[in-house]
């Protein structure tokens, strides 16, 4: 099949040139993202390959499919970025890759974790001046301590036992009980009892009507004072403005962000010689309590072999006329 993979970086191009022996499409790599203005980038492709930040609203969605788009392969889990319905309504199939690396995001909200509790960029900064004292960097012990964790999927489910490996109670959230979780030992329990007791609370729900600003003002009050946070789900599961009134009241004392609410203007992209344009960023970025990356927890080279060959083997099963096993469900 001739794909176009928008929003492609070197590493992209890479893990699916070598899995592509196996499958011989033909690809064709753009850097810029998707949207109505680049839909026109499109030449005598069938297929699109697309990553977290582009964007298919209604309009963008039609204009693929009149520009001859049949299949959509999102390099990633999530598709909150794709206007599903108008996407059933322009004929266009969707396939995703669900499981890329469950393990690669799960140790990337730890590594989080651990890295604010213990303060460890702080520890560098010192110790490459020649400081090595340690006042400042007192933390605290993981175990014994309450871990909440929001959506117990295939991400949060492996956090839970990582958490309770390190001697930490789990509570969690969710809509269904994952039954694994429970054998585990992680205690379901309503949303407000979790953020009463967490003294951890890490988020792996999606990002939907339902979870947009889950975290806000009402629900920062209900947590215990001093609680970290953790988001490797989707920026906008917290209000950012939120979490900063939060942060600056001392009722979050430690925040790990690898998913940014406004991040598609900034993420994947170097800007460092650029003026960046966003205040709020800019505060949570500078904040001493605030840990954060560029959406980087599934950037492992197991992770992006797993994407290539999964999103590979999707576009041949379209090509052959084959059940999508990965094809984003449509429920109407
Ligand atoms: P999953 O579908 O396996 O699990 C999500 C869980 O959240 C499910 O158990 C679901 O029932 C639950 N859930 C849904 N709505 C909820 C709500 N309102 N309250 C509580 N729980 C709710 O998904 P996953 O593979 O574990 O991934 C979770 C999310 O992580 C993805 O949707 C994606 O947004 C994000 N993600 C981020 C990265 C990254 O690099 N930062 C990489 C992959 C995935």
């Amino acid at each position: 099949m001739k794909v176009l993979f928008y929003s492609s970086r070197d590493y992209d191009r890479e893990f699916f040139q070598s899995s592509n022996q196996s499958y011989q499409h033909q690809l064709r790599f753009i850097e810029e993202s998707l949207s109505l203005e680049t839909v026109d980038r499109v030449q005598d492709e069938n297929a699109i390959s697309v990553f977290v930040n582009d964007v298919l609203d209604r309009e963008t969605v039609f204009k693929l499919s009149a520009a001859g788009i049949k299949l959509v392969a999102l390099r990633c889990a999530g598709y909150d970025n794709v206007d599903l319905q108008a996407a059933h309504e322009a004929g266009l199939r969707l396939v995703h890759v669900p499981a890329y690396s469950p393990n690669a995001v799960a140790e990337h909200s730890l590594a989080l974790m651990l890295a604010l509790n213990r303060k460890i960029p702080q520890a560098r900064e010192r110790l490459k001046k020649g400081d090595f004292s340690l006042d400042g960097l007192l933390g605290f012990d993981f175990a014994g301590r309450t871990l909440g964790i929001v959506g117990t999927g295939r991400i949060g489910s492996i956090v839970a036992r990582i958490a309770l490996a390190m001697g930490m109670k789990v509570l969690a959230c969710d809509r269904y009980e994952n039954p694994d979780c429970q054998k585990m030992g992680v205690v379901y329990v309503p949303l407000d009892r979790l953020y009463k007791e967490a003294d951890v609370i890490s988020l792996h729900c999606p990002l939907s009507p339902d979870t947009n600003h889950l975290i806000n003002r009402d629900s920062i009050k209900k947590m215990k004072p001093g609680v970290m946070l953790i988001n490797t789900s989707r920026g906008a599961v917290l209000d950012s403005c939120a979490v900063i009134e939060g942060l600056e009241s001392g009722q979050i004392a430690y925040l790990g962000m690898d998913v940014y609410e406004y991040e598609s203007k900034l993420f994947f992209r170097d800007l460092s010689c650029a003026v960046i344009d966003d205040d709020i960023f800019k505060t949570l970025a500078s904040h001493p309590n605030v840990l954060m990356t560029a959406h980087q927890a599934f950037f492992t080279s197991d992770a992006l072999k797993k994407i290539a060959d999964t999103s590979l083997q999707s576009l041949s099963q379209f090509e052959q006329g084959q059940t999508l096993e990965n094809e984003i469900p449509w429920s109407g």
